[in-house]
Order: structure tokens, then sequence, then C-alpha cells
């Protein structure tokens, strides 16, 4: 089963409302492929601006992170439902930066993966080792717990709306990139996981990004992996030009 392409791209806390809007015009109009998803996540302010600026665009917007109660007394939480009425499609789920400074678990990926598919948004699982796993040979472990945690209970027809993103902790934001062997490798363990875990055809139509320090200059290498449908970009995807060449690259 042939998986469309993505490049998304994960502006973190970076840009002004002004900005975000400015950057995704920027996007928008140098875009020059129609034959992949691309993807920006601003922050929450700047959501529905840029998704309202990009609503004559292909250009897809999601959130960097989701709440599991849709809604409540849960001050300063982002709701399912709130993103969606904003212009989300996707909703990021457990970057490593959230699992590192804000005390995300696999308990707490699973419940907010789940409010994502109950508002109709499509959740993208990111998961990767730290340095010091993989150098203690810890690596397929890790992205194991993370994808039976996080996956908890979900059913294949369910499955078929996640995309999952490979982000080596120690290659994110470091100019640090995986090999385009070691992100084939682990790539394959993912898919062959999905596959024992629901069946051949979701783990053939699963989408699995790569992301860690990708840039227009080795996107080309990591994308050519038969197991890697995309990436997952921070920093560059924060200039136009930069995103766009990955984009090109692809
Ligand atoms: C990310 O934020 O998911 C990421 C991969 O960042 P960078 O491209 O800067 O490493």
């Amino acid at each position: 089963m042939s998986r469309k392409l993505m490049i998304a791209g994960n502006w973190k806390l970076h840009l002004t409302v002004e900005e975000a809007v400015s950057l995704a015009g920027g996007i928008a109009s140098g875009l020059a492929r129609e034959d992949l998803d691309v993807l920006v996540i601003p922050g929450f302010l700047a959501l529905e601006p840029v998704a309202l600026s990009l609503s004559s665009s292909p250009v897809l917007v999601g959130g960097q992170n989701i709440f599991w109660e849709d809604q409540g007394a849960f001050t300063g939480e982002v709701s399912g439902p709130q993103l969606k009425a904003a212009g989300a499609r996707y909703a990021l789920v457990g970057h490593s930066e959230r699992r590192q400074y804000f005390g995300e678990t696999e308990k707490t990926c699973n419940l907010r993966l789940n409010a994502a598919l109950r508002a109709g948004l499509r959740p993208i699982l990111c998961v990767g080792e730290t340095q010091s796993e993989r150098e203690a040979d810890q690596t397929e472990g890790v992205l194991e717990s993370q994808l039976a945690g996080g996956l908890a209970g979900l059913q294949a027809g369910q499955m078929e709306l996640v995309t999952i993103a490979y982000e080596p902790v120690w290659a994110i934001g470091t100019g640090l990139t995986a090999t385009e062997e070691q992100a084939a490798q682990a790539h394959a363990y993912l898919r062959g996981w999905i596959e024992a875990r629901f069946d051949k055809g979701v783990a053939n139509s699963t989408r699995i990004l790569y992301g860690g320090s990708v840039n227009p200059a080795n996107a080309a290498g990591l994308l050519n992996q038969p197991e890697v449908d995309g990436a997952l970009v921070g920093g560059a995807s924060l200039k136009a030009d930069s995103f766009l060449g990955i984009i090109q690259a692809a």
C-alpha cells in the first residue's frame, strides 16, 4: 500500500502570531508540490490565524499538544474540540520535549492520543531514544514501550488515523542526525512492531516520519529510505526557504 509523504514543521515556542502568519504565507506561496502532505504546527495562539490564512492552500495545520479532557476546570489546557474548531487537523502527542520537561508519560500520551481521535484529529505519536539509551543498546526496548503505552487499547481502525514520528532525542535540535542506516533500522523496527500488534495492512498504511535535525541538505538521503514516509522538522521549519528546500528534496 502506498503511503503519502508528509513534511511537517513544528514551530515550537517560536514566532508571534504575525510572524507565524507571515511564515505560513511564505510556505504556501512557495509550495510547488501537490503529491505530499505539508503540515505546519504553530503555537496555540497562532493556530487559528494561521489556519485561516491557509484556508485556500493545501497546507494543513496541527497542534503541538492536546489535553485529554474535552472541557472542564483545567486551567491553561487546550482541548481536542478547541483545536478542531480552530482549524487543526493533526495533533502532536508525546514530543520528546513534552516527555523531558513536562512529565509526559506513556499513560498521558495514550490519553492525549485518544482525545485527538475523539475530536476527529489525527494524532502524531512521537517516539525515540536518548543518547544514553542508544549507547546502552536499549533503543528497541524504548521504542517498544513507547508504542505499547501510547497505543494501548487502540483498534486497527483507529490506528489507521495515527502517524508515528521516530525522533531520536539526541538528534533533536542538536545538529546531529541519525544516519540513513540508523533511521532505516528504527523505522523497520517500528513497522514490524505495528504489524505484530495490528496486522500487515495497518503496518503498511501507517505513516512513519523521521525527525531530528532534518535540513535541506540531509533530507533526500533520509527520505529515500523505504520505511521513511516524511519528516517532522523543528529548526529548519522556521524559515520558508529551508522548509521549502526540504519539501523539494522529498
Ligand atoms: C522536532 O522538534 O520535532 C525536531 C525534530 O526538531 P529539529 O528539527 O530542530 O531537530
